[in-house]
């Protein structure tokens, strides 16, 4: 009988084994072949950029942008940033879709500027393998350097969790970029599950709340509590506060309403091509309409 268990669970175990096995092959395998073709899009410019405005809730008007990378494979089609970045990362390919990513956007805005459009702010994701690097700081410096960009229309957006994993090494990092007028957003915020005190040690421009928190606010009064209290946080800190995914007016009535300086979210714009977010951009000042 026990014998006849013991078999049962072996049996149990071995079949439990090749199904994760499978799973893990077939998963691993996924991985390779997205890492494949993405290693070949990045030597064939394939990538581009897409720019999100960033809205002020007091004056209406269109205050920055966020650049975010867009990966179009001629067989699979659009793949997500969510998809590919973690990938990317651990491959070392983001080091350069980083670097791409970041000229990318300081020669856009260095354009727009050319154009004679008003300065804009574009803001860049980096990530954790990107910033960790011996000379990140250096290698954004350069970029601003050779594309003209002055260094004040540049923002670099930053996780909590990114901070955690290494926060002296980002710390120096940032007290060099910030000399130097870069600026510096938290993104995602109150996702993060790290401690604040770090947000002491960083001259933080904005912090961007979580869309997450957002997009509950108004059905659940425990996220409506966290938005109020990050406001507030950021507020006490000097920092400025930006709601990610606003996606309707009634968000942006109840954001104004809380002291929520800006907004970024499909209720104003997607991610769009740079003439799209020109046109955006011109409509808009021509209206100097109030959002809300
Ligand atoms: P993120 O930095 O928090 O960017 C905001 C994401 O929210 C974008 O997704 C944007 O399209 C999406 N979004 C904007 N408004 C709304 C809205 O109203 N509703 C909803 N549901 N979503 C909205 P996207 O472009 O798919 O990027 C996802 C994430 O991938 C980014 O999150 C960022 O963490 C990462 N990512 C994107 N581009 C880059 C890049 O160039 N470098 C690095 N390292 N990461 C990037
Ligand atoms: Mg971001
Ligand atoms: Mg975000
Ligand atoms: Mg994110």
């Amino acid at each position: 009988n026990a014998d006849a268990a013991m078999y049962r669970a072996k049996e149990l175990g071995r079949n439990t084994f090749q199904f994760y096995s499978r799973e893990l092959g077939e998963e691993a395998m996924r991985r390779v072949d997205l890492e494949t073709r993405l290693r070949v899009a990045i030597q064939n410019g394939r990538l581009s950029l897409a720019y999100q405005p960033k809205v002020s809730l007091k004056s209406g008007a269109i205050v920055g942008c966020e650049a975010l990378v867009r990966w179009h494979d001629p067989e699979l089609g659009h793949i997500a940033p969510d998809r590919f970045i973690p990938v990317a990362e651990e491959s070392g390919l983001i080091i350069s879709i980083g670097d791409w990513v970041l000229r990318a956007a300081c020669a856009q805005a260095r354009a727009w500027l050319d154009k004679g459009l008003r300065p804009i702010c574009v803001a860049v994701n980096v990530s954790a393998r990107q910033l960790l690097q011996q000379d990140f700081a250096v290698v954004v410096l350069r970029c601003l350097a050779e594309t003209g960009l002055p260094p004040e229309l540049l923002e670099i957006e930053l996780t909590e969790t990114l901070i955690a994993s290494d926060t002296e090494r980002a710390a120096e990092t940032f007290g060099c970029l910030s000399a130097s007028g870069v600026k510096l957003s938290i993104d995602d915020f109150g996702t993060g599950y790290s401690s604040l005190s770090y947000l002491q040690n960083f001259r933080v421009d904005t912090l961007k709340i979580d869309k997450s928190f957002i997009a509950k606010m108004l059905s659940d009064s425990g996220n409506a509590a966290i938005v109020r209290a990050a406001i507030s946080l950021g507020h006490n800190l000097q920092f400025k506060v930006l709601a990610e995914g606003v996606e309707t007016l009634e968000q942006c009535r109840f954001l104004a309403e809380i002291g929520c300086d800006e907004v970024q979210g499909y209720f104003f714009s997607k991610p769009v091509p740079s003439t799209e977010f020109e046109a955006l951009l011109s409509m808009r000042d021509a209206q100097a309409q109030q959002l809300v």
